[in-house]
Order: structure tokens, then C-alpha cells, then sequence
């Protein structure tokens, strides 16, 4: 019988890569503290609605991607593929709109999509996720852009771009749904038959097709924010002064959109240059009506969500630091069987005072252990019949070779 296997699109995330993961959610959660946002604990799974009526029913998130089941209870459950809504719903649920606003989330775990696993994709992924909620002022938009700049400053990664659009609002877009519908209309025929069944449903999704010919159909089309009403205009407007101001370097992209009617205003990307076709480090931006599709009140809302892989895959192909690799500092070596015992409480009092120790558990031989002390450690403290009766141990650097007899108090000092 063949062992199980995970499954597909999941992966293991083992020691070799894992300290890795810890450094980066450390970098996120040190940013998080200094611009203000509060981290989050939520569900993994939530009512199937939520997600349909809060990412929507024409994306391909809920159409096709969604992680379904019915519990033993026969209610429709499902494995969150995002946090967005899961943030609004808690928002509203926790009454957060009585408290300081905006309310300033963050929150970082795994999503399931199933989507066609390939580098850099996953059905199981994890997201860092950003939420400010309950404000409409663009300088906020302005923070959550400058909230994941920073954190790409601070991981080191180069080769970035701001790419940036708005998609207006319920009130300029069906404006811009005729005026784009005119523009493709003559060339409809031609479109993928995924684009002529989005032209009546959700037009917009057509720029953002990946197939060569809407591609060039869509090439000359009209932008969305040739088509803004005064405030998304000012909006938009007022955020590109605030990126200039900050220094941003930002491409303006008519094809970034997200074509729901909760998803107001503001869309962005970060891309890195270093990642291929999954080119988006992280996305975000407005949803002033998202929170009145999942059956709540007015809460506007703006953030954004970074895949943890593809930060750690981009950081790795730019050769970015992950900090020091967490590795012993000691392995404690027994010289003879008999001083196993001695080792042992030895061990435990370094790990006490916070000094990283290991010993040997495999009854390997003195010459064995040194060994292993070799390549897990720093220093070797042996420990047998003649150091038990000085009350000392024998402590070797295993980089210089250099030995010296040292009781457990000068070794504790010595190596903290
Ligand atoms: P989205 O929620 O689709 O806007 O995606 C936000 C970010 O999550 C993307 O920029 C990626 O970094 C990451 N992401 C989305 N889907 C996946 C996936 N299937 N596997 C790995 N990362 C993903």
C-alpha cells in the first residue's frame, strides 16, 4: 500500500524554509505595531454566503475556486479564500464602529483557492492582510499603499512597482459599462467565450482577460478614470499627490480592476519583476460597499492581502536576508554513559537561561556525538567522569578549535 500524500496544490513548510516564514511574519507584525493596526484572530471557516455575497458571484474566486461542504448540522460551509470579508463581518458583528475609527486590522493565515496549482500558486496559501475600516478619506488608501511599501523596504525586496487604478463607484461606473460595452461591441464576436458571457454581467472583467485576443481588443478601450464622477476624481486625485508626495513610483494600469459593485474606487498592486506569470506580491484597495452587501450598514473600508509564498520566492531570487538561521549554540557532549545523566542537567540548566542546547538521545559514541556537535552547534561542552569530580566542564569552540575548563556558572556567562 502506497503512503498517503498530501494533496495537491499543499505543501509543507518544513525547518529548512520555515525560519524564513518566521522572520517575514516578524517584519510584518513589527510593522503592524508602528503604523497602528491591531492583529486578529479569525474563523478559517465562515457561512458559504459571506463569501458570495462579499467577494461575489461573478468572480472566479466564488465561482469556480471556493472550497465548499456541508457540515453535520446541513449548514453550507466554507474554507475562506480571503479575509476581507471575514474582517467586515467582524467589524460589524464586534460593533467596531463604536470604538476608535478607523479600525485598524491585521490578521495572517492560511486561505484555500482551488485553483490550478503551478510556482508561486497554491490551493492552501498564506495571506498577511491588512484592513482599515470605517474611513473614506484617500490619505488612508495613502497608508495602507505606504503600510505595504514599508514592509517590502524593510524585507529588502528591489524591483517593485506600485501599479494603481480606480474603478469609480456605483455611481460613475455603469457609466463607464456603456461606454466600454460601446467600445466592444463591433469586435464582440471575437471575444473568448469567458468575455462574451462577462459583457452583460461584469464588463469590466474583459480588460483583465488573459487571452491574447481580448488582449488586443481591449488595448485602445477607454479607462475607467476617464469616466470618474467628482469624487472618485478627487479621490484618486488626492491619493496620487499623496504617493508623489511620499515618493511612490507608481504606474497607472486601466486594466487593474475588480468589477464588483462593492469595490469602490481605489485598486492597486504590488508586482515584483522577479516572479513570472504570478507577478503580484500583494492586492488591494476600496470597498466602500462591501459591507452593505453582506447585510450590514455603510462601512467603508480599504487594505490590502500579501501572499506569504511569493514574498518569501521573491525575497529568495533577490537574495534578501532572513536574519540569522536560528541554530544551537551548545551541544552538550556525555564522555562516557555513565555522564549522560550529568549532561542532561547540564542542558536543561542552559536552556533556562535561554542559551539554545541540544545533546545526543541515539547512544552514538564520544566520537559520534562530537560529530553531531560539529554540525549542529557552535560549542561542544563535554562532560565526563574527571570534569564531574573538578565540578567543570570542557568547553570547545568548534569554529577555532580552542578548549578550555569552565564551571557551568562562567559557561552560562560566557555565552549569554
Ligand atoms: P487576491 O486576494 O487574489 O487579491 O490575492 C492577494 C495576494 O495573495 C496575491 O498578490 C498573492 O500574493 C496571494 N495569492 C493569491 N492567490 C494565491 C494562491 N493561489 N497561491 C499563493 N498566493 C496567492
Amino acid at each position: 500500500m502506497e503512503a498517503v500524500k498530501a494533496p495537491r496544490g499543499t505543501r509543507d513548510i518544513l525547518g529548512d524554509e520555515s525560519w524564513k516564514w518566521a522572520y517575514v511574519t516578524g517584519v510584518c507584525r513589527d510593522v503592524a505595531d508602528d503604523y497602528g493596526y491591531k492583529e486578529v484572530h479569525l474563523p478559517i471557516f465562515e457561512h458559504t454566503e459571506l463569501f458570495c455575497r462579499g467577494v461575489g458571484d461573478t468572480t472566479d474566486i466564488v465561482e469556480k475556486e471556493m472550497y465548499t461542504f456541508t457540515d453535520k448540522g446541513g449548514r453550507s460551509v466554507t474554507l475562506r479564500p480571503e479575509l476581507t470579508a471575514s474582517m467586515v463581518r467582524s467589524y460589524i458583528e464586534n460593533e467596531m464602529s463604536k470604538g476608535p475609527q478607523p479600525a485598524k486590522l491585521w490578521g495572517i493565515g492560511p486561505m484555500f483557492r482551488y485553483e490550478r496549482p503551478q510556482k508561486g500558486r497554491y490551493r492552501q496559501f498564506v495571506q498577511l492582510d491588512i484592513e482599515a475600516l470605517g474611513a473614506q478619506d484617500a490619505l488612508v488608501d495613502l497608508e495602507v499603499i505606504d503600510f505595504s511599501m514599508e514592509l517590502y523596504r524593510r524585507l529588502g525586496l528591489r524591483n517593485l512597482q506600485v501599479v494603481l487604478n480606480s474603478v469609480g463607484c456605483p455611481k460613475c461606473r455603469p457609466v463607464y459599462r456603456r461606454v466600454l460595452q460601446d467600445f466592444l461591441s463591433p469586435r464582440f464576436d471575437e471575444l473568448c467565450d469567458t468575455c462574451k458571457s462577462r459583457f452583460d454581467r461584469n464588463p469590466l472583467r474583459i480588460l483583465d482577460c488573459k487571452s491574447p485576443i481580448c488582449k488586443e481588443i481591449t488595448e485602445d478601450a477607454p479607462a475607467v478614470t476617464d469616466c470618474l464622477c467628482d469624487e472618485c476624481r478627487e479621490h484618486y486625485e488626492r491619493l496620487n499627490r499623496g504617493l508623489e508626495k511620499i515618493g511612490a513610483s507608481v504606474v497607472h494600469d486601466k486594466r487593474l480592476v475588480r468589477g464588483l459593485d462593492y469595490y469602490t474606487k481605489t485598486a492597486y498592486e504590488i508586482q515584483s519583476g522577479d516572479l513570472g506569470a504570478q507577478n503580484a506580491v500583494c492586492g488591494g484597495g476600496r470597498y466602500d460597499n462591501l459591507a452593505e452587501a453582506i447585510g450590514g450598514p455603510h462601512v467603508p473600508g480599504v487594505g490590502f492581502a500579501s501572499g506569504i509564498e511569493r514574498v518569501v520566492l521573491t525575497m529568495e531570487a533577490q537574495g534578501c536576508s532572513f536574519g540569522e538561521k536560528p541554530e544551537s549554540k551548545v551541544y552538550v557532549v556525555a564522555a562516557e554513559p555513565s555522564a549522560r545523566l550529568d549532561a542532561m542537567a547540564l542542558l536543561r540548566e542552559l536552556r533556562m537561561n535561554r542559551i539554545s542546547a541540544d545533546m545526543d538521545y541515539m547512544g552514538r559514541s564520544m566520537k559520534g556525538q562530537m560529530k553531531a556537535a560539529g554540525a549542529a552547534a557552535e560549542y561542544a561542552c563535554i562532560i565526563g567522569t574527571s570534569e564531574i569530580e573538578k565540578g567543570v566542564v570542557t568547553v570547545k569552540n568548534l569554529k577555532e578549535g580552542a578548549q578550555e575548563e569552565l564551571t557551568a556558572e562562567q559557561l552560562i556567562n560566557k555565552l549569554k
